[in-house]
C-alpha cells in the first residue's frame, strides 16, 4: 500500500482529495488529509458580512462534508516534515509516513507583524475583514457608526484576493449611500502598490471606477506603525493617514511549520516550480494553492486551475513518467463593485488582464474589465458552485489553461 499526504483541507487541499480519490485504486494506494480546524470556510464570503448582505451560515460547513469517501480525515495540528525521511509529525505526536506530499497549508494573517495593529483598538476601530470574527465584528461596528474617514489599508504583498480590499470600499460606498450618510463618510484605499491594482491595464480601469465613486487610493504607502492614540497610520517615510475607522489587511505568511523545517521562503510560502508546481528540491513534495510561492494571484481559482495540472503530474509522477502537465498561472476573479454591479479580469503569469468577453469571444456573456451586471450575478453564483462543483473536484466548462479568445490586447 502506497500512501498519499495532503495537508490543509482548504479549497485545494479538498479539491485535490477529491480527484485522487477517483483515480488511484483503494487497494494500492491511501489517501490522507490533515487539518486542524473542522470547519470550511467559504472565504469569498467573508466580504459581504461587513454590509449585512451574508452572515455567518452563509460562509461556513463542516469540512467532512466535502471529503470523499475512501480518505482518510484527520483533525490535527501539522507540526513538521521531515522531508529526509518522508514522514509529517502532528501535534499530538503521531508521526505519518508518505510516498507523495501534497502541502495545501495556504496562507493566514500576522497582525502580530505590524507594531501597533493588536493595541487597544483592534476589533474595536481596527478590523480585518478575512477572518469570520473580524468581519462579523465590523459588521456590529457598522450598524450606528455615525461616519467619518474610513481607511482600507494593504499592510504588505502578497496577499490573498488582491482585489477583495478594492471590493470592499466600493461596497461600503453603496453600503452608506443606502444608508443615506455618504457624505459623511470619506473612503481612501492605502496600499503599498503604485495603483488599484498590480497590473497596468486593470489598474487603470479599477483606478477610474473608484474616483468615480469618490473613493481616494493613497498609493506607495508601507505601514511602519499604526498609532492607536492618534488614529493614524505612519508609513516608513514618515508619511500620515488619519483614520475614524481601520479596515487592514494583515501580513499575509505561510504555515508556522513551513518555515521551521526549512522548506519556505522568508514569508514560509512554498518554492515550487511555477508549471509543474513539485518542490525544487524534493521531488516527492508538491505545493498547491496560497501556501506556494507562485508569481500568480492567491486566489481560489488559482487553486482550482492549477489543482487540474497538479492531478496530472502526480498521476504521472506515480507512474515514473514525466511531468508534462504546466501551471501556466491562471486566475478569474470577480470583483464586485457595488448597486448590483461586478467586473471580471482573467489573466495568466504572462498575460496581464485585458478588456474582452468571457469566456465566450463576443458573447460572454461576463464582461472582461467592464462594470455589468451579469458579472455580479456571476459573483453570488460563484458560492452555489464552490460548494457543490469545485470543492467535490468535478469539471467546469472552463479551462485550466487561459485563453486568449474573447480578449482585446490593449496598451496604456
Ligand atoms: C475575504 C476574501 C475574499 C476572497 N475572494 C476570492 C474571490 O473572489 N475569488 C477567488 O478566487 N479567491 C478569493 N479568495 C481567496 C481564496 O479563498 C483562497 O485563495 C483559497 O481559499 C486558497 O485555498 P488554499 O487551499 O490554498 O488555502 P485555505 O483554503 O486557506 O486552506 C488552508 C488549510 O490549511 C489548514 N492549515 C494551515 N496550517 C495548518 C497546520 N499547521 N495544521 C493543520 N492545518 C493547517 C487551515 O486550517 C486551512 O483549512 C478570497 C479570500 C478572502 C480571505
Amino acid at each position: 500500500m502506497k500512501r498519499i499526504l495532503i495537508l490543509g483541507a482548504g479549497t485545494a487541499g479538498t479539491i485535490m482529495a477529491n480527484k485522487l480519490r477517483k483515480s488511484l485504486d483503494r487497494e494500492d494506494w491511501e489517501i490522507t488529509i490533515i487539518d486542524r480546524e473542522k470547519i470550511h470556510y467559504y472565504q469569498p464570503g467573508l466580504l459581504f458580512i461587513p454590509f449585512g448582505i451574508y452572515n455567518k451560515n452563509d460562509v461556513i460547513k463542516p469540512k467532512s462534508d466535502f471529503i470523499p469517501a475512501g480518505v482518510n480525515l484527520i483533525f490535527q495540528e501539522i507540526s513538521r516534515i521531515d522531508a529526509t525521511d518522508n514522514r509529517v509529525l502532528l501535534g499530538n505526536g503521531k508521526s505519518l509516513e508518505y510516498d507523495f506530499l501534497v502541502i495545501a497549508t495556504g496562507a493566514h494573517l500576522e497582525p502580530s507583524e505590524t507594531p501597533g495593529m493588536l493595541d487597544k483598538l483592534w476589533h474595536k476601530e481596527i478590523f480585518d475583514f478575512y477572518t469570520l470574527e473580524g468581519a462579523l465584528a465590523l459588521n456590529e461596528y457598522f450598524r450606528d457608526w455615525p461616519g467619518g474617514k474610513l481607511v482600507m489599508a494593504i499592510t504588505e504583498m502578497p496577499f490573498k484576493c488582491p482585489v477583495a480590499p478594492i471590493e470592499f470600499v466600493c461596497l461600503a460606498e453603496a453600503f452608506f449611500t443606502r444608508k443615506g450618510m455618504r457624505e459623511k463618510v470619506d473612503i481612501s484605499l492605502v496600499t503599498p502598490l503604485a495603483g488599484a491594482f498590480t497590473k497596468p491595464v486593470a489598474t487603470r480601469m479599477l483606478s477610474d471606477l473608484l474616483e468615480e465613486k469618490n473613493i481616494h487610493i493613497v498609493p506607495d504607502f508601507y505601514i511602519e506603525h499604526i498609532d492607536n492614540d492618534n488614529k493614524k497610520l505612519v508609513s516608513y517615510d514618515e508619511k500620515e493617514v488619519p483614520f475614524d475607522v481601520l479596515t487592514i489587511i494583515p501580513m499575509n505568511k505561510g504555515a508556522d511549520f513551513i518555515g521551521t523545517c526549512g522548506l519556505g521562503d522568508d514569508m514560509n510560502f512554498v518554492p515550487v516550480n511555477k508549471n509543474t508546481l513539485q518542490h525544487e528540491e524534493h521531488k516527492n513534495i508538491f505545493a498547491i494553492g496560497d501556501g506556494a510561492a507562485l508569481p500568480t494571484s492567491k486566489a481560489g481559482s488559482v487553486a482550482h486551475f492549477s489543482a487540474e495540472i497538479l492531478f496530472e503530474n502526480i498521476m504521472s509522477a506515480i507512474e515514473n513518467r514525466p511531468l508534462t502537465a504546466h501551471f501556466d498561472g491562471h486566475s478569474n476573479c470577480y470583483i464586485e463593485t457595488g448597486y448590483g454591479k461586478g467586473a471580471l479580469i482573467d489573466f495568466n503569469y504572462d498575460t496581464e488582464p485585458l478588456p474582452g468577453t468571457f469566456p465566450l469571444p463576443g458573447i460572454g456573456p461576463f464582461g472582461l474589465l467592464k462594470n455589468t451586471k451579469i458579472n455580479h450575478y456571476g459573483k453570488l453564483m460563484f458560492r452555489w458552485i464552490y460548494w457543490h462543483i469545485l470543492l467535490k473536484g468535478k469539471q467546469l466548462p472552463i479551462e485550466a489553461e487561459m485563453s486568449m479568445a474573447g480578449k482585446r490586447v490593449v496598451n496604456y
